[in-house]
């Protein structure tokens, strides 16, 4: 299939499966921005023009946050492009705090192309926390997800070193925007 064709599909199937899905930020922006978002980082940043990759960024959270299984993946785009998915696919039957230690144990082992896609999905979602916070998240909490992010990334390092790069000059420009920020949003209780 023609390579336009197959990114076309997987940008309809995704925004599809993620229609009543939401970001977290304010306005609630639809899921489809960060997807959308993830595959820009690979094709532009980091130069990739590997088509399967760039697939697999835009059905990157499918299997994880849609009713989406491994086997439809398959039949529509191949088994690369839902191997990548289901490599950086967190176990959804562990709590949230298990699957963040999970990502960041799992990372080092991970396949070149699972490790692009890891940087440029933390890429999309640092941007997002300078530009479009999950609501109520407070500046402390903003810091600890990019440190978290950086333990993850810590492991996908020396694949794609444009890649690298733009993860570093992205967080240190979030962490001297966030800096500048008065901290006036409090955290829910509970
Ligand atoms: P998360 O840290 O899991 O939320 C961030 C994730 O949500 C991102 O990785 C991204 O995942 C997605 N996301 C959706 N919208 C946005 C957005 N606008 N900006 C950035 N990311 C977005 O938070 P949860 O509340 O779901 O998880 C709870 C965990 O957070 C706990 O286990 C604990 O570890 C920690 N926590 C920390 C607190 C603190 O004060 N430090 C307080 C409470 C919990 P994707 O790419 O998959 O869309
Ligand atoms: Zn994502």
């Amino acid at each position: 299939m023609n390579g336009s064709i197959r990114l076309l599909r997987a940008l309809a199937f995704a925004a599809e499966k993620h229609r009543d899905h939401r970001r977290k930020d304010a306005n609630a922006s639809p899921y489809i921005n960060h997807l959308i978002g993830a595959a820009r980082i690979l094709a532009e940043e980091g130069r990739v023009t590997d088509d399967e990759l760039i697939v697999a960024a835009i059905l990157h959270d499918t299997l994880e946050d849609t009713e989406t299984s491994y086997a439809e993946l398959e039949a529509r785009f191949g088994r690369t492009v839902a191997d990548i998915v289901r490599e950086v696919t967190d176990d959804t039957s562990l709590g949230k705090a298990d699957r963040k230690l999970c990502q960041e144990e799992r990372a080092p082992s991970a396949s070149p192309r699972a490790k692009q896609l890891m940087i440029a999905d933390k890429i999309s979602n640092i941007l997002d926390v300078m530009h479009h916070p999950p609501s109520g998240w407070s500046l402390e909490r903003r810091q600890e997800y990019i440190a978290w992010a950086g333990r993850v990334v810590a492991g996908c390092r020396d694949v794609n070193k444009r890649l690298d790069r733009t993860y570093e000059q992205t967080v240190a420009q979030v962490l001297r925007h966030l800096e500048a920020l008065p901290d006036q949003i409090p955290e829910p209780p509970g």
